[in-house]
């Protein structure tokens, strides 16, 4: 294990002694939950402020910020009170490293990772295979930064299960808002059996996420309330890595959107919505979604749209650049290799396109469709595209809370977890 890497779970461990564990060792026990930190921080990135402070120390207890100061602390009163009171103690010096707000990305799939045999998996995989592997990919997230996520789709609601979990402190992983199974239409872009012979692809119904009416709208909605979901994540475009031959066309009638997105507000939650084509953008928009995931082939009037209803655009650049690379080595059925080749190149444009014109971008990954753990490498591509470093890093921070939850509130306050790398810039 690397310093940086030591560095990085001894701080989250310190801050979320019920969420985090350090590679070697088991989850911790409940009763470390109300531990208390004093953590000595070379630097700290007030990214709210958009400023890089000096040295900083942070009092953290039970996972909440309870004190920052400039400069360094005395840390023995904090030790002799937390003995008085029978709570743990840990006094965290990072003499060379930079602290900075936990990062949220708010576009995984923590319960599957795309590869050469990603199709065929499903014929041979039960979703208990999906839900222990997640556990993997939730872990190997939390100790790349990333300390919060959307889940934006699943095919049996394992990413419940995987939240539930982390969220009792059985395994490790980062705070996790689910949206269940994903919702789309027929053949469309969430059909479940996409592709698949005649006599196996049965007629999935709501209760599989799929609807074909405003009425199935309102079903699939109450459904995931009922099945504990966070939020919604809707298919109003074709998609890239499945069977069907457009990335492009609409497949969600305006009336089906605006069903399900009346429904979700009903229930609390707020709606993502897949989206390539500049069709479907635009109906998505107009139906009150919260946010536009991909974008790809956003025009202007989309975006003029979007600005109009104050609707968040995720664009995902890393899904779009892997697909483009896999799709050159042979990894995908011909019609998908066309279909990555076609919208990988265009993403990365219009992020650029969408920022300039000030659109409200936040942070996302499309994480499982490219290696769980290597989010940040969007931050790179953010930057390519024409952000500012910092306006990228806030968007991973704090600029998404409202989305992330309507109120803005997270069931826990996010706490100061991750170490930026690399340390001493
Ligand atoms: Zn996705």
């Amino acid at each position: 294990m690397t310093m940086h890497r030591r560095l990085l779970v001894v701080a989250m461990v310190s801050c979320f002694p019920l969420a985090a564990a350090t590679a070697d060792a088991p989850p911790r026990a409940a009763s470390s939950a109300d531990q208390v930190s004093v953590l000595d921080c070379a630097r700290l990135l007030d990214t709210a402020a958009g400023k890089m402070l000096g040295e900083t120390t942070l009092v953290v207890e039970a996972g909440h910020i309870k004190e920052m100061h400039a400069g360094s602390l005395d840390a023995e009163p904090y030790r002799r009170a937390a003995n008085a009171a029978g709570k743990p103690f840990r006094h965290i010096k990072m003499a060379d490293a930079t602290c900075m707000p936990g990062l949220i990305d708010s576009h995984t799939h923590l319960t599957s990772e795309f590869s050469k045999s990603t199709y065929s998996d499903r014929f041979r995989l039960n979703p208990a295979d999906y839900a222990i592997r997640s556990t993997v990919y939730a872990k190997r997230t939390l100790l790349a930064g990333f300390t919060t996520v959307r889940n934006l789709g699943d095919d049996h609601n394992e990413s419940i299960a995987l939240r539930n979990a982390v969220n009792a402190g059985i395994v490790p992983g980062p705070h996790i808002f689910s949206a269940g199974q994903f919702i789309g239409t027929t053949g469309g872009h969430a059909d479940p059996t996409n592709g698949y012979r005649w006599d196996l692809q049965g007629d999935p119904a709501p209760k599989d996420g799929i609807i074909n009416s405003p009425a199935d709208a309102w079903k699939a909605v109450r459904q995931h309330y009922k099945d504990g979901a966070d939020l919604i994540k809707i298919m109003p475009s074709g998609g890239v890595l499945d069977e069907g031959t457009s990335a492009e066309n609409p497949q969600m009638t305006l009336e089906e959107i605006k069903a399900v997105v009346t429904a979700a507000h009903d229930y609390g939650f707020t709606v993502a919505a897949h989206a390539h084509g500049a069709e479907g953008i635009r109906r998505a928009v107009l139906g009150g979604v919260d946010s536009i995931e991909h974008g790809t082939f956003m025009d202007a009037q989309d975006i003029k749209l979007m600005k109009e209803h104050g609707t968040w655009y995720v664009p995902t650049i890393i899904a779009g650049q892997f697909v483009m690379e896999k799709a050159k080595q042979g990894w995908f059925p011909p019609q998908v290799a066309r279909k990555a080749e076609q919208v990988g190149p265009v993403i990365m444009a219009t992020a650029g396109k969408a920022y300039k014109a000030g659109v409200k971008i936040a942070f996302g990954t499309d994480a499982g469709v490219y290696p769980h753990g290597e989010n940040a490498k969007e931050f790179e591509y953010m930057v390519q595209a024409g952000m500012p470093a910092i306006f990228v890093l806030q968007a991973a921070t704090t600029l998404r809370r409202e989305e992330v939850r309507p109120d803005g509130s997270y069931p826990r306050a996010p706490a100061l977890t991750s170490i930026l790398p690399p340390r001493g810039r």
